[in-house]
């Protein structure tokens, strides 16, 4: 049971509650499962905004100044009044997992970063991932689970 899905997608969900967001928590964590060894951690990540702006609890944060009202949930993360400055959580798991793959084999032909893993990796993700963050976790070849829900 220790590896089972819904196990994963509780550790996405409490590391997400890192996350200085006052709106939103979110956590990814990207495993893999070597052959028959047990599943890795390759990164992990969680929501939140640039370094030089005030963090979401300084009140720097564009979409928890709003209203429920103002700024519906799901609504555009990217352009408008709910426009969010933080880098989402799977995108920093991305990155996270990225960060230390010098030395690791090159292979032009899988897709995105070109990285070659004997394994797939997969994210679980806590929330249903925005389409920027599912481009980039389609760019980056790893799979994705995360709870049911519609796609935004
Ligand atoms: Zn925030
Ligand atoms: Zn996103």
């Amino acid at each position: 049971m220790r590896n089972s899905t819904s196990n994963w997608l509780d550790n996405a969900k409490v590391w997400g509650q890192h996350s200085p967001c006052t709106r939103r928590k979110v956590g990814a964590i990207i495993v893999a499962r070597p052959w028959d060894a047990d599943f890795l951690v390759l990164g992990k990540g969680f929501n939140v905004g640039p370094e030089d702006e005030p963090s979401c609890e300084q009140g720097g944060c564009p979409r928890g100044r709003l209203s429920y009202e103002e700024c519906a949930a799901y609504s555009d993360y990217r352009s408008g009044p709910g426009r969010c400055h933080a880098t989402h959580a799977e995108v920093r798991a991305i990155e996270d997992f990225t960060k230390d793959m010098d030395g690791v084999t090159i292979d032009a032909s899988v897709p995105g970063w070109g990285f070659r893993l004997p394994y797939r990796p997969i994210m679980f993700v806590s929330e249903v991932p925005c389409k920027y963050c599912w481009k980039a976790i389609d760019h980056a070849g790893i799979g994705a689970i995360f709870p049911k829900g519609p796609r935004r």
